[in-house]
């Protein structure tokens, strides 16, 4: 079976959204607040979605904080398209006629019902549906998919705009997701032992939480130390790593704090694995089929780096980070290189700093494009040394940001 990832690799599909900002902005609406179940850039939290709110999709564009300091505005806007994509991203969501069954994304969901009846949970199955994002509707039983993941073509404009995720990562988001289901479907926020372990469930839920770093009171699972997010992200978080095969949470977390919401869940499973749920059903927020908008509408260009990064003038750093002569033999572009290993210096940055993705994405992609004005060279024969420099140099800015709200200090 091919892989996830190669089947979004398709030949003759464009590199890059093409073009500057430019006309024809799609403004998209700024509705609520968010939980990045996980991915975050738009991304809305479904926990704190409101049932009222009207059913359109709901996309955050101002003032969303980056990381835990100082906010940042962002706009938000799609190039213009005119390549063969154009049919495409003219063509509303809705009438795309996208389908979990049979789609590229439907085998990860059997997998997650296998771990579950892994773990003992034979009557916990939750139901799986198409939208614009991760996320289970607040208090509802039932999980949310990003409808890109069941397209080729939409996976790969996803990739080109914000990094798709991958196998492993869909994989995390599922399970994460679980948990929030198993708290509603078993009515547990609501029960007393659950409060004492994991606080309070109504606390607000505040986007810019400020996280305690390295903390041992809780599981590690999503970047950004999101179980300290909220009580329903902890345990969402805490049910994920006890799901996952492999995960060894006994060893991993001994001596921990957040080992005792381990044992907890531990306990819950064998207390409720052949139970029905007192709530079997969810009940869906904005569907696939409902999204009016249009895929050019949902893919846009984050443009709040040309906030974010305005004081940044990393000219003698990147020097210092790339001194290759262009006449080495083993030389190369330190774009095509910083391109090459964007991905993985951005997530294992995010992951250590607990800053907001987004803003690390800004960041590295900055650097690369301003290498590439510089016309700089890596050294291919020297590639652990520069990827080891650059993440060290990205996190030391980001830090610096995190508790100044400047990447530079004058
Ligand atoms: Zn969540």
């Amino acid at each position: 079976m091919p892989s996830f990832e190669s089947m979004f690799s398709r030949p003759g599909l464009p590199q890059s959204l093409p073009g500057p900002p430019c006309a024809g902005l799609l403004f998209t609406i700024v509705e609520t607040a968010s939980c990045l179940c996980v991915r975050e850039r738009l991304r809305t939290d479904r926990r704190q979605r409101s049932k009222s709110a009207p059913r359109r999709i709901l996309r955050t564009i101002a003032n969303e904080e980056a990381g835990f300091c100082g906010p940042v505005a962002k706009r938000v806007f799609v190039h213009d398209q005119a390549d063969s994509n154009q049919e495409l991203l003219s063509r509303p969501i809705r009438d795309l006629g996208l389908k979990l069954e049979g789609s590229p994304v439907e085998r990860f969901v059997e997998q997650l019902y296998r771990e579950l009846e892994a773990k003992g949970l034979t009557k916990f199955r939750p139901a799986c549906y198409l939208t614009d994002e991760w996320g289970c509707p607040s208090g509802e039983p039932i999980i949310g998919i990003p409808f890109y993941l069941a397209h080729a073509e939409l996976a790969q404009l996803e990739k080109q705009a914000h990094d798709l995720e991958d196998s492993r990562e869909i994989m995390m988001y599922l399970r994460h997701e679980a948990g929030h289901a198993f708290t509603y479907a078993y009515k547990l926020h609501n029960k007393p032992d659950w409060k004492q372990m994991f606080g309070p469930f109504r606390r607000p839920y505040r986007e810019n939480y400020r996280p305690a770093p390295f903390s041992r009171d809780y599981v590690r699972h999503l970047p950004g130390w999101y179980a300290q997010k909220h009580p329903d992200e902890d345990f969402a978080e805490t049910f994920a790593v006890w799901l996952t095969p492999r995960s060894n949470w006994r060893k991993r977390y001994r001596g921990w704090r957040a080992l005792e919401k381990l044992h907890y869940l531990d306990r819950l499973a064998r207390t409720l694995g052949n139970s029905d749920p007192p709530r079997r059903r969810g009940q869906t927020d904005i569907t696939v089929d409902e999204m009016e908008i249009t895929v050019a509408e949902f893919y846009h260009q984050n443009g709040r780096e040309e906030v974010a990064v305005t004081e940044l003038t990393p000219d003698t750093d990147l020097r210092d980070l790339f001194p290759v002569s262009k006449r080495r033999k083993t030389a190369l572009p330190a774009r095509d290189f910083l391109h090459q290993h964007r991905k993985a210096v951005t997530d294992k940055v995010a992951q250590w700093t607990g800053a907001q993705r987004s803003l690390i994405k800004t960041l590295i992609d900055t650097i690369e494009k301003r290498a590439g004005e510089l016309d700089l060279r890596a050294d291919k024969a020297r590639e652990a040394e520069h990827l080891a420099e650059v993440t060290a140099y990205a996190t030391a800015l980001v830090m610096t940001y995190v508790t100044k709200g400047k990447f530079i200090q004058p």
